[in-house]
């Protein structure tokens, strides 16, 4: 089978299965060598690696991926592209293809059937509807895993590495920097892709970590107390936590707490840090 992701052998496979994108899928193939290629070297893929791919398309990084790996599990939820990443990946006896919806799927489940429950690598060009489900079900989740390595949209990406004070930060930036250290691998154009997404893309390199860094005596517990803060974000910390039921915390609580952190007690959740979340947490 022809190497993919040169744009004429793209067009040659999409036309034999007479292939028609479907938008509700996020359907947008990487027609880029290059950018192929940096995905897979950021994602620093070896021999005894084993690698979850999420949405393979037609099988393109499953190609290259497949060439570095032990071995690669790749999650399509289109029972249309099936024969066609039969056909593309024939030449692969390191292939497992599972036809689901990756949002239904037993990850953990799957890495201990798979890697024996060991860390594995996740590297995907995802569909960018469902990018912040799919990151939180791998992080909160806790499956096991070395690095996540994603294309998304620039924005998402932007969210998930900026800090305080910003109008991008929140739970997302928070909770990947709470597990993993990001770094921006490349923006890319809209160009590399089949067709053309309406928005500017970028891949993101997270770095699982081995410890948090902040100690946090109840996890859940923070989260829930960073999803209030940033889902009322124009109100203030004490009036936000004291309205969210699940937490169970009266507004003077939240002020006496505050000014034990030293901090302002009409400060709003995007200017606190996650070491500041975490005390927070810790002391409510
Ligand atoms: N990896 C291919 C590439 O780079 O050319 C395709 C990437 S495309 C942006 C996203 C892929 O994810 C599509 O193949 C789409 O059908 C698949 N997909 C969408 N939703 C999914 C889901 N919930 N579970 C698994 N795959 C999904």
């Amino acid at each position: 089978m022809a190497v993919l992701g040169i744009p004429r052998n793209t067009i040659e496979v999409l036309q034999k299965y007479q292939f028609t994108f479907q938008k509700k899928f996020g359907q947008n193939f990487l027609i880029d060598t290059s950018v192929l290629e940096k995905i897979v070297s950021a994602a620093q893929v070896a021999k005894e690696d084993c690698v979850l791919e999420i949405g393979p398309g037609i099988g393109t990084m499953t190609q290259y991926l497949a060439e570095r790996a032990r071995e690669v599990v790749a999650v399509e939820i289109d029972r249309n592209l099936i024969p066609v990443l039969q056909d593309t990946l024939s030449g692969y006896d390191n292939v497992t293809l599972v036809n689901d919806d990756i949002l239904k799927v037993d990850i953990r489940k799957l890495v201990e059937e798979k890697n024996g429950g060991r860390p594995i690598r996740v590297v995907a060009n995802l569909p960018y509807y469902i990018t912040t489900p799919i990151i939180m079900a791998l992080l909160e989740g806790h499956v096991p895993l070395k690095s996540i390595t994603v294309m998304v949209q620039k924005e998402v990406a932007e969210r998930m590495q900026t800090g305080p004070g910003t109008k991008d930060y929140g739970a997302l930036s928070l909770a990947v920097q709470y597990y993993a250290k990001p770094e921006l691998v490349a923006n890319v154009p809209p160009n590399c892709f089949i067709p053309r997404p309406n928005v500017g893309s970028a891949v993101i390199h997270l770095l699982r970590y081995e410890k948090p860094p902040v100690e946090v005596e109840d996890e859940k517990r923070m989260f829930s107390l960073i999803r209030a803060s940033f889902n009322q974000r124009r109100k203030t910390l004490a009036n936000g936590l004291s309205n969210a039921p699940e937490l169970g915390v009266s507004r003077e609580r939240v002020t006496a707490v505050l000014e034990e952190l030293g901090l302002s007690p009409t400060v709003r959740g995007e200017a606190l840090t996650l070491e500041q979340f975490a005390q927070l947490s810790n002391l409510l």
